[in-house]
């Protein structure tokens, strides 16, 4: 694979036309809207970062814990930028995390929900 046609403003693993209408249809801004942990309540909860030299804006699936590899197949697109993109990683990671455990261990969780009916 040769490096020489690399542009990094169009990862090579997402075809162009993929990561164009992602990218137009996101106008150019991350669509992060607090799927990183953070709040983004500076930008009205979208974090707004727009796309050019300081920030690359990523094409990934929406879900977090799916490949690059998906992200081409999937239907559900979101231009992230790079911060928010391990942001949300960590988070769907801690969550899964955090749901397995409580599965199993569920008389640990097992709240008495019904008494709030
Ligand atoms: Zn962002
Ligand atoms: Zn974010």
């Amino acid at each position: 694979m040769s490096a020489g046609g690399f542009d990094p403003f169009r990862p090579p693993m997402i075809g162009s036309r993929i990561w164009e209408e992602t990218m137009t249809a996101a106008e150019w801004c991350c669509e992060c809207t607090g799927q990183c942990g953070r709040p983004h309540a500076k930008t009205k909860g979208r974090c707004g970062t727009v796309h050019g030299t300081a920030h690359r804006l990523t094409v990934v699936a929406s879900d977090p814990l799916a490949t690059l590899a998906d992200a081409v197949t999937s239907t559900e697109r979101l231009a992230l930028c790079e911060s928010c993109d391990t942001g949300r990683r960590r988070v769907a990671q801690h969550t899964r995390a955090t749901t397995a455990a409580d599965a199993a261990q569920p008389e640990l969780f097992d709240l008495p929900g019904d008494r709030a009916a």
